[in-house]
């Protein structure tokens, strides 16, 4: 029978990385992935790798921080796949932040990111308004641009899996988890690989299923502990050029929500929605309502794509967020991701609940020193930071 250090369940972008840095440092790994790699939230995100300035306004500095650092690394090590762009933030009359709130926050977003490249920020002037891409300037006081960058999630978890692969980790594609039994030495491991039913050994499986985690983690034997999470549609669509050449990052007008009209693969990409999901992740779609009210945050600030309505959308599609589970409204829900293992010491099942794209590199190496006292010692590869990611095809 086959035996790994770590089997890891799910393909999406913290199975990636956690696959890769198992591999860094030296320990055997196979990653189990039901459909495709990225097929589920990891390419239905707003592609962005980004401190996240709104989480200042909920205190989340160590997520911004860790976020700017990760972004930081990536703009050195995936320079293919991950690039710096201009963020515009307009100011009308009504809306909400002013231009002096949004200063002091990207001062504190450049302060956190150790005034590395792209936290350098500033004002458009009046006489440049006419350069953003017909953006409404009726009531404007200002505009604020900042940098972030933008990715194609599904092309960096490729990536990162090659990365893996490069160095021995192994994949077993298209194959699902059936049911782990965990006992002394780690856990027997059973998953279906086409027809055929097959078992391996683990010291430690790592759960990285999504939102598919506590479907996963209900077929561990004995149980485990399963924490109450809440999973929360986020939609997009793609419409058709007039194409937006930056970033915007706009407040919704009937609910304030930030809202992003981007470039995407010669269109324009809006999102994002918060929606809480009650269904089955497989059945997750964009809602009629959700689609309607992206139109309308991009029609307010954008004049010319007024005429458009449903019918032109060429794009849409919904991911999921896994929240912890609660009464308020998602927006302001911690974004921090949960590690929860079967036991403190030396865990045999660990799960991953939640998380950023932009964060996956940091997750992985938390998960490694949460499952280190579980694994046989290595002699390790290479690190993490300085693996390099290249697009795969
Ligand atoms: C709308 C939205 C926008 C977002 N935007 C951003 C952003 O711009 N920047 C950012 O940093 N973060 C963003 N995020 C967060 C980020 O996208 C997610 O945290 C991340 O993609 C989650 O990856 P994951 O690997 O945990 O899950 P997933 O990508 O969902 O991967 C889980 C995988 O597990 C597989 N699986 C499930 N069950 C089984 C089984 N039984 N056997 C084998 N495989 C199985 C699935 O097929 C899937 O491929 C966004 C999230 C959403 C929902």
């Amino acid at each position: 029978m086959n035996e790994f250090d770590v089997v890891i369940i799910g393909g999406g972008i913290h199975g990636a990385g956690v696959l890769q840095a198992c591999a860094a440092a030296g320990h055997s790994s196979l990653l189990i992935e039901r459909r495709g790699l990225a097929s589920g939230t990891s390419s239905r995100s707003s592609k962005l790798i980004h401190g996240g300035l709104r989480y200042l306004e909920s205190g989340q500095f160590r997520l911004v921080r860790e976020s700017l650092h990760e972004r930081a690394v990536m703009l050195r090590t995936a320079r293919e796949l991950v690039q710096l762009r201009p963020f515009y933030i307009p100011v009308y009359r009504k809306t909400r932040r002013r231009p002096w709130q949004l200063r002091i926050g990207l001062f504190a977003y450049a302060l956190l990111g150790g005034f590395s490249e792209g936290t350098s920020f500033g004002s458009v002037p009046r006489s440049q308004w006419h350069t953003l891409d017909g953006l409404e300037t009726r009531d404007l006081d200002a505009v604020i641009r900042y940098y972030d960058a933008q990715t194609d999630d599904a092309e960096l978890t490729r990536a990162v899996v090659a990365s893996a692969q490069s160095l021995g980790a192994q994949l077993a594609m298209p194959a699902s988890f059936v049911r782990a039994q965990l006992d002394a030495e780690g856990a027997l491991v059973n998953y279906e690989e086409g027809s055929a039913m097959r078992e391996c050994r683990a010291r430690v499986i790592v759960n990285a299923a999504g939102p598919w985690a506590t479907h996963v983690a209900r077929d561990v034997r004995p149980a485990i502990d399963i924490p109450r999470v809440d999973l929360v549609q986020g939609t997009h669509i793609v419409v058709p050029p007039p194409t937006v050449s930056g970033i915007y990052y706009v407040e919704a007008p009937s609910d304030g929500r930030a809202v992003f009209i981007m470039p995407w693969k010669g269109a324009t990409m809006i999102g994002t929605t918060e929606t809480v999901f009650r269904g089955e992740p497989d059945q997750v779609r964009p809602l009629p309502e959700e689609e309607q009210y992206l139109l309308e945050v991009a029609q307010a600030y954008f004049p010319a794509l007024k005429g458009l309505t449903r019918n032109d959308i060429a794009g849409r599609f919904a991911g999921l967020r896994v929240l912890p589970a609660g009464d308020g409204k998602a927006f302001g829900r911690s974004r921090e991701t949960m590690l929860i293992g079967d036991r403190d010491e030396r865990p045999r099942f660990l799960s991953i609940y939640g998380g950023k794209l932009t964060a996956w590199r940091a997750t992985a190496e938390q998960v490694m020193e949460r499952i280190e006292t579980s694994l046989p010692r290595r002699r390790s590869r290479a690190s993490t930071e300085d693996l390099p990611l290249r697009r795969t095809e």
